[in-house]
């Protein structure tokens, strides 16, 4: 059975074909990548697969089931994480607080009980002892320990796309969508977060399919690339035969890369 296809896919917005006739699949275990200029389509897919936008034909199949007419919270409970081109945090929470919000699907105790009975020192129940030592993993993981108590609104950029990583993974899924994730970063910051991406596959099992635009980092840590420009697939393949491409020069030159 197919990990994750998506087939025929299309999504209008008026006159406008932002997603068109798309069809991929992704393998378990796999590092995609989704590349395209400013406009291509490529958030659009995202919130075709995670329920936000209800795509006017074809299939989304995740481990053998039709993903379209699901809603988001139902996309994410079997298993499907994402992060945003435009990070999505509470900023009035702290660190830790924005990672077991990740967790809500997975909590018996509603999630902002639980968050104001952690705050006012309540007895922590079973359930979300539980949950916390998931989120304690995660904090390991992503070295978030100097963080954990700051609000994220006091946080420098880099940090809170790390917290909102961190967020996604506190869900535990098995596939995660990431839009973009080093967009804003530092060099430095850039480095990190190829580390971090290779480590969540290889010591967490998950499947990545990630947009961006830093290329070096597309060819560092993508096992296949698929190109696309206005909502059509350019070409799909290992790193070097999709950036060398006639039509995906041709496309990032109207761009100016
Ligand atoms: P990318 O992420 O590749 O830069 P997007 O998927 O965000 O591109 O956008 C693809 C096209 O769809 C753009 O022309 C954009 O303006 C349009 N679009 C995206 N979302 C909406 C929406 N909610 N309403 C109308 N147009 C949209
Ligand atoms: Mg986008």
């Amino acid at each position: 059975m197919e990990f994750f296809s998506v087939d025929n896919l299309g999504k209008r917005f008026g006159g406008l074909k932002a997603i068109d006739s798309l069809g991929f699949s992704v393998n378990k275990g796999e590092i995609f990548s989704v590349i395209g200029p400013n406009g291509a389509g490529k958030s659009t897919l995202f919130n075709c697969i995670n329920g936000l936008y209800r795509p006017d034909e074809g299939s989304i199949r995740f481990k053998g089931e039709e993903l379209i007419g699901l809603k988001t919270h139902e996309v994410a409970a079997r298993g499907i994480g994402r992060t945003f081109q435009n990070l999505e945090l509470f900023e009035n929470m702290t660190t830790m607080e924005n990672l077991m919000l990740g967790r809500h699907m997975h909590m018996k105790t509603g999630l902002m009980a639980s968050t104001l009975m952690f705050r006012r020192g309540a007895k922590a129940s079973q359930d979300e002892i539980q949950n916390r030592a998931e989120v304690e993993k995660i904090i390991d993981l992503l070295e978030l320990q100097s963080i954990r108590n700051k609000f994220v609104s006091q946080l420098p950029y880099g940090a809170k796309k790390l917290v909102e990583l961190g967020r996604a993974l506190a869900a535990e899924p098995e596939l995660l969508l990431l839009d973009e994730p080093a967009a804003g970063l530092t060099n430095d910051e850039k480095e990190e977060l190829i580390f971090w991406i290779r480590d969540i596959r290889d010591e967490l099992g998950i499947t990545i399919i990630m947009i961006e635009h830093n290329m070096q980092m597309v060819a560092e840590i993508s096992d296949r690339v698929m190109a696309i420009n206005f909502g059509k697939k350019l070409v799909e393949g290992l790193v070097d035969e999709v950036t060398s491409h006639e039509e995906v020069i041709k496309a990032y030159l109207g761009e100016g890369v």
